[in-house]
């Protein structure tokens, strides 16, 4: 009789003494937003230094993704601006998330994959995030005058010190749980970091940012001509390519059309 108390009690503690968080942990959602319009380039010419995929023609799209963290948004880049012409997004992020009833003050935080134009454009649109990007990217961005490629117009609310901004020098857990990491991947630019999220009912999912740009430079370790570090760009493919493989991950190219349909189509979002 005695024993059998002794179990009961343990059995309890079991259940009850677990932390809070990891009785109910807070749902984690992955939906993808369209953030420009495509434009074909030829990838032979500036994505290659390697004279790889000569004539070949590719569509590039532009993606960015609303991360939802229990009752806390992030987004993971942001686009093209809605002034830049051709490959300008017919719809705003801004317009978007209304279409799932979410105000710009909702989104928290501000994931930057690099600082070039097309995953920058309509940051300035959300003055009150918290933007993390990479300290190699921000010294590029703060530099007089800034590096070349950096689109230093974006940042200025956090130049001036008007919204919070971390710079990040190494692999950041965004809500302390490992659900959301931002991984250090330089060599396109010198603070180049791409996405990891993970989802209770659909796995993994990484984000390349600009790593790769479509699925045969990704395969190959091709490496753009206009690339900020080679030896960088090749040691952050094989370290993505290993956490694909551990965490069987889904990668998605940001740019590669053939990706989009890996996510729900909007406005529905993974899980
Ligand atoms: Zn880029």
């Amino acid at each position: 009789m005695l024993r059998k108390l002794t179990v009961t009690a343990v059995l309890t503690c079991a259940a009850a003494c677990l932390p809070a968080a990891a009785q109910t942990p807070v749902e984690v959602t992955l939906t993808r937003l369209d953030c420009g319009t495509q434009v074909v380039n030829d990838v032979g010419v500036r994505f290659t230094d390697t004279y790889s995929h000569q004539g070949l023609k590719l569509p590039f799209t532009f993606s960015c993704y609303l991360i939802k963290h229990g009752d806390d948004y992030m987004l993971w880049d942001t686009g093209h601006s809605m002034s830049a012409g051709a490959p300008a997004p017919k719809v705003s992020i801004i317009d978007q998330l209304a279409q799932l009833k979410l105000k710009p003050e909702q989104i928290k935080f501000i994931g930057i994959s690099h600082f070039h134009a097309d995953h920058t454009g309509q940051l300035p649109t959300f003055p009150g995030a918290t933007v993390m990007i990479g300290k190699g990217d921000w010294d590029g961005i703060t530099a007089t005058p800034p590096m070349p490629g950096a689109n230093a117009a974006a940042f200025a609310h956090w130049r001036t010190g008007g919204g919070k901004l971390e710079a990040l020098s190494g692999d950041k857990d965004v809500f302390g749980d490992g659900t959301v990491m931002i991984l250090r991947t330089p060599g396109h630019t010198p603070g180049h970091f791409s996405a990891l999220v993970r989802l209770k009912e659909a796995g993994n999912f990484l984000m390349l940012g600009d790593l790769a740009h479509f699925h045969e430079n990704y395969e190959s370790n091709g490496v753009p001509g206009f690339n900020f570090h080679r030896g960088d760009t090749v040691a952050s493919l094989e370290r993505i390519k290993k956490i694909a493989a551990n965490l069987k991950a889904t990668v998605i190219i940001q740019h590669d059309p053939r990706d989009i349909n890996k996510l729900p189509a909007f406005p529905a979002a993974a899980k």
